[in-house]
């Protein structure tokens, strides 16, 4: 094993717990993976592992075909797979992905609003949000579909279902995921105020958007919740 797939294992479970810390995790039906670069294989969450068990050891390395590589006796979820293969197939730039059925996530995902561009944190989303429609649980060919529904956005909001992030890099997706969440979590709490929310220029939405993107620095942000993680694990 590279120290290169070392690290992104050490990243990969660190992503898991931080999910677990912030009680973004649903038990066992949610997924993240990072591709490891220059292969054909992705590392992705064990099946009917909860995240907070989750280890660089037990992450399950499967190509992009489907066979499981890695030899811990862990398998990969069907459905997973199929979601995270399919995006790693539709882009060669993504290097990460992850899934959550969190509690705010969802439930902005069953608003025909869907998310608000109405305060500073949202607007790090802003025309960057695909929407995929909601048709049952996740079949086999569902990643397809959710790929056609991804085209060039960075993160999604699977309609009465949850959230999908994506990034260059792990750092990356995990950075949009703690940042969708937090912007979710808002919305709801604002939208049980009784009050009308104050409305953004488009100008100045595609303003803020820009510089956002202009002081991006997801690794550092990345750091910040893997020592929160292990500096809580370490005094419980
Ligand atoms: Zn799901």
């Amino acid at each position: 094993m590279t120290d290169l797939e070392q690290q992104l294992r050490e990243d990969l479970a660190a992503s898991h717990h931080v999910v677990y810390h912030y009680g973004w995790d649903d038990l066992l039906a949610t997924h993240l993976s990072v591709r490891i670069p220059q292969s054909n294989a992705v590392l992705i969450t064990p099946h009917n592992v909860p995240f907070e068990e989750v280890s660089a050891e037990n992450l399950v390395k499967v190509d992009l075909n489907g066979r499981v590589l890695s030899q811990n006796s862990y398998t990969v979820m069907p459905q997973a797979f199929n979601i995270h293969a399919e995006i790693y197939k539709a882009s060669s730039s993504i290097h990460s992905a992850m899934h959550t059925h969190s509690t705010y996530g969802v439930a902005v995902s069953s608003l025909k609003s869907g998310l608000l561009f109405c305060n500073q944190q949202a607007l790090r989303f802003y025309n960057d949000v695909a929407y995929h429609d909601y048709n049952g649980l996740a079949l086999a060919n569902e990643g397809h579909e959710i790929v056609q529904s991804l085209q060039d956005k960075k993160v999604m909001i699977l309609r009465n279902h949850g959230l999908l992030t994506t990034g260059k890099t792990i750092y990356e997706a995990l950075y949009l995921l703690y940042y969708l969440e937090k912007v979710c979590e808002l919305q709801i709490k604002l939208q049980s105020v009784n009050d009308s929310l104050i409305e953004l220029d488009e100008s100045v939405c595609l303003k803020t958007k820009a510089q956002f993107e202009r002081i991006l620095t997801p690794e550092k942000e990345f750091a910040v919740l893997k020592r929160r993680v292990q500096y809580l694990s370490q005094n419980k």
